[in-house]
């Protein structure tokens, strides 16, 4: 590769951050230039609704690079700084501002962006998002004990907020339109075991109810349902899900469906632009499908991979999709792309809060997770990998391993 060359990376979040870490360890000595739009360098997220979020971790825990790693890899690293237009014809990124900056290789890793609802009071003094550090540390500052917080959407980012919140002492309430939290991704039944751990912890969970206003006067006091009731609030948190960010893409030309549309190679539809991350719906050689998640896992393993082919190397990126969440003293890892299955199988008593469930498609494992049981994710990837026919007696059993099952077909 020649030093003549510059690789651009768009988004410095976590699959930016480490696709130029990866520029650098597989010896590319052209010039990396990484651009973000926040004032601070590249961090991990997860913190921000767990122990960060509860001031159990400082930034120091946050960041995705060691202090002074920009500067000794030679990664000219831009805070602060808004990419306005991709020029495909040029080879160009455009920044707010006017300045140009010519590419060899492109790689959008953008992200997403926290929803908003437009529903009455949205704007009102009180009412917060999480996706960024500054929105945690208000958060933080926001849960002081005996707060009324009231958490709109019952998915990842809302049982999160919800535990810390607890955690710090604030008296809190969920609400959303579905039955029991993270029925959309976990289905009902495992859905139903995050109702039991919230309810313990003393959070009361309005559920099947909609919101259909935010109400105060210059700051919200309360949230109004759909079901007529009024739950009082200091602080209101929409947990609604977040938004990939592709309007740079879409502008480009790029194929965008609900995410920019990548080969197995994480290679866009325009040539020398790459998409990692939030915002890439990528081909699976493994599961068959173009697959898009909002996952720490994939952001951290995409960056590398899209960096990798950026340098020619032409590998697929087959990684089994992985996430984890930890609530109170509730963790749990997910392996796997369930979007459609017929049943779920559970190794364990989910009443205990300690087993492994698994999402059947037929008689094959399409996704898995270990709540409160450690050490088994791999053969979860395994199974899921392997596409092996499995009896759901064996699934069930404790006694036959996991890591056996991925073979036998
Ligand atoms: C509070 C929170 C908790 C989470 N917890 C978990 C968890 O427990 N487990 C898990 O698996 N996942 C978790 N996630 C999800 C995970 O953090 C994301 O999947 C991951 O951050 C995606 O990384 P990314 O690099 O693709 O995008 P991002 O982290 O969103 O970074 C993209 C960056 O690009 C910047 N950008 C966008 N457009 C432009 C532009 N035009 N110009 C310049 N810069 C731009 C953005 O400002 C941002 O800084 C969590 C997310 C949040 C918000």
């Amino acid at each position: 590769m020649s030093a003549q060359q510059t690789f651009v990376i768009v988004g410095g979040g976590l699959a930016g951050a480490k696709a130029a870490q990866t520029l650098r360890d597989e010896g590319f000595d052209g010039r990396v230039v990484l651009l973000g739009e926040e004032d601070v360098a590249p961090y991990e997220r997860p913190p921000l609704s767990k122990d960060y979020l509860r001031g159990d971790a400082g930034r120091d825990a946050i960041w995705a690079q060691e202090e002074g790693w920009y500067d000794a890899h030679d990664v000219e690293l831009r805070t602060g700084v808004h990419v306005a237009e991709v020029a495909p014809a040029t080879s160009e990124v455009v920044l707010d501002g006017g300045e140009r900056l010519a590419y060899d290789q492109l790689l959008l890793a953008t992200g997403s962006a926290a929803r908003r609802i437009p529903i009455p009071g949205a704007e009102l003094q009180g009412v917060h998002v999480l996706r960024t550090v500054g929105d945690s540390d208000a958060l933080r500052e926001a849960f002081s004990p005996g707060a009324r917080v009231v958490v709109i959407g019952a998915g990842w980012i809302g049982c999160e907020v919800a535990a810390s919140a607890r955690q710090r002492g604030a008296e809190v309430a969920m609400v959303a339109p579905e039955d029991v939290p993270l029925e959309r991704v976990l289905g009902s039944e495992v859905g139903a075991v995050y109702r039991e751990v919230h309810a313990n912890q003393g959070v009361e969970l309005v559920l099947g109810t909609g919101v259909e206003a935010i109400e105060g006067d210059g700051r919200a006091t309360g949230v109004r349902t759909s079901g007529g009731r009024t739950l009082p609030a200091d602080v209101v948190v929409l947990g609604v899900g977040a938004a990939p960010r592709l309007e740079l893409a879409q502008a480009a030309g790029l194929r965008v469906e609900d995410g920019v549309l990548t080969d197995d190679r994480l290679r866009t539809s325009v040539p020398n632009i790459y998409a990692a991350g939030d915002i890439a719906r990528a081909q699976h050689p493994i599961l068959g499908e173009t697959v898009r998640v909002e996952h720490w896992g994939t952001a951290l393993e995409q960056g590398p991979a899209a960096a990798r082919n950026m340098l020619g190397q032409n590998l697929a990126y087959e990684k089994i999709p992985y996430f984890f969440s930890d609530q109170y003293d509730v963790g749990m890892e997910y392996a796997g792309y369930a979007m459609t299955y017929d049943r779920v199988v559970f190794r364990g008593d989910p009443s205990t809060f300690e087993f492994v469930a698994f999402w059947m498609r037929g008689d094959r494992v399409a996704a898995g997770m270990n709540l409160n049981v450690w050490d088994v994710n791999e053969d979860i990837q395994a199974l899921v990998r392997s596409g092996a026919a499995v009896d759901d007696d064996a699934l069930r059993d404790p006694d036959v391993a996991l890591g056996g099952l991925a073979v036998a077909t």
